[in-house]
């Protein structure tokens, strides 16, 4: 192999004792890259790996087999996917960053059935012809909401606009100035509302908003009340805002349809679960909305989806509009949405559907389960702390989950450089840091992560 020359470590000499690229290609361990990359990727990725070394050039000029190892280990990093499962340790439970609802072991079966070969997607088998995708999750969707139809489409953001589009286009819409909110990623209800082709009609005032000031507001042009969760803040104070039964009255003495978007949306009471009461469809519906906007991947724990239930008429004009085929779901999605809806019919969506049963560990077994966590690693610097969990996701602002977590305080290593190890381990896991600590939150750790968290702590203590 390559004569790596003098030893002397620094400067001009450790530089200029690199072997070359040709020399290092010669490699057997080369050649087994070559194998499995192509060759423009492994001139690369060691052309990468010497000028990394040359950049250090400090102490001793790196081994041929030291400079084929980072390699390799280039090559590695490059061909694992950016999208992966990941570890949240973070303590909140619907992270849109770390994609909201993880999806139980019904909808992922469902899944993964629909993904592998053909399906009735839109074919009727009845019949024996063309069929509809809109009507796989119609009827669970109607009798958990007590609407008269439904429709999916790709997420919430695209179930507003084109409840808007097709209801509202060219013509007014009144909503309360406390509502014309930012969800978050630059999804901004007033600029929603201009794509949809309506004209926004502000009431109100930021803390407070009565039913009045919508009756007021209403001309020939108003084709739409329109009501948004505030999902992500809260107001406190003197505050006012009108019922949706209000509202509804309002609509519906003057013919104009009520939309409402709830954002999240939950088909569970949460106050059973000792937080604040998150708005539900079913509840929405009663009230006499004309059409309920809700995710699939937040509260409702499915894949990501946009549901718009309500009234025959105004639902039926939504999936003519032709935004609709632009916007329709996938089959692999209705399939994994069937699934989580059937969990709430049957009545066990609190212990099927993993979001749930998150929302529902009691602080006893999450001190449990971090204590054995803790036990397993076996780290001086890891031990139990409290914590506080969120839902997130557009859903309760404000209110935390008492929880548990292991906390680490590493005795040489800053938090950042922690959280970027945890980060590294395969597969990665994504941790919060507070007060000089880093904590990783049980309760939005799988209990069969468990034992893996344990063994990166163990790793993490040897660094
Ligand atoms: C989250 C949210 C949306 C957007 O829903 P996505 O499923 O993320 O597209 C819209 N409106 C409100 C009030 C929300 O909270």
């Amino acid at each position: 192999m390559a004569d790596v020359g003098t030893r002397d470590g620094t400067g001009e000499d450790a530089r200029r004792s690199l072997p070359s690229i040709g020399q290092l290609l010669e490699t057997e361990t080369a050649r087994r890259l070559l194998q499995e990359f192509p060759r423009a990727t492994v001139v690369d990725a060691i052309r990468s790996a010497v000028a990394d070394s040359r950049e250090r050039a400090t102490g001793e000029p790196p081994s041929p087999e030291t400079l084929l190892a980072n390699a390799s280990a280039r090559l590695a990093r490059g061909d694992e996917p950016s999208l992966r499962p990941v570890v949240n340790a973070t303590g909140i439970i619907l992270h849109t960053n770390l994609g909201r609802a993880p999806l139980s072991a019904a909808a992922i079966r469902a899944m993964e059935r629909l993904a592998q070969g053909y399906s009735s997607l839109e074919f009727d088998l009845q019949r024996g012809a063309r069929g509809s995708r809109h009507g796989h999750v119609s009827d669970l969707l109607c009798s958990l909401t007590g609407a008269e139809a439904a429709l999916v489409v790709n997420n919430n953001a695209s179930a507003v606009l084109l409840a808007l589009a097709a209801l509202a286009a060219g013509r007014e819409v009144v909503i309360s100035r406390g509502q014309l909110v930012e969800i978050g990623g630059g999804f901004r209800i007033p600029d929603v509302l201009r794509q949809s082709g309506a004209r926004l009609v502000e009431v109100g005032t930021t803390n407070r908003t009565y039913a009045e000031d919508y009756a007021a507001a209403l001309t020939d042009e108003t084709a739409v009340l329109l009501r948004v969760h505030a999902s992500n803040f809260r107001v406190v104070g003197f505050t006012h805002s009108a019922s949706i039964e209000d509202l509804a009255a309002i609509a519906h003495r003057h013919g104009r349809l009520l939309v409402d978007d709830l954002g999240s949306g939950s088909l569970l009471p949460t106050e059973r679960f000792g937080l604040g009461h998150e708005p539900m469809p079913q509840e929405s519906v009663r009230a006499g909305a004309d059409v309920v906007c809700f995710s699939g991947d937040k509260l409702l724990g499915g894949p990501q989806a946009g549901i718009l239930v309500g009234g025959e008429q105004a639902i039926a004009a939504i999936t003519r509009h032709p935004l609709t085929r632009a916007l329709r779901p996938d089959k692999v999605t209705l399939a994994g949405l069937r699934a989580t809806l059937a969990h709430y019919v049957r009545q066990e969506a609190e212990t099927a559907i993993p979001v749930w049963r998150m929302i529902s560990a009691t602080p006893d077994e999450l001190g449990a389960r971090a204590s054995a966590i803790a036990r397993a690693a076996g780290s001086p610097f890891a031990h139990v702390a409290d914590s506080t969990a969120a839902v997130g996701g557009g859903s309760l602002p404000g209110e935390v989950l008492p929880s548990f977590a292991v906390a680490l305080e590493h005795p040489t290593r800053s938090c950042a450089q922690v959280a970027e190890w945890l980060r590294h381990w395969s597969p990665p896991i994504v941790a919060r840091v507070a007060h000089d600590r880093v904590l990783l939150d049980v309760r939005t750790i799988a209990p069969n992560e468990d034992q893996f968290v344990a063994d990166a702590i163990e790793a993490l203590a040897s660094w």
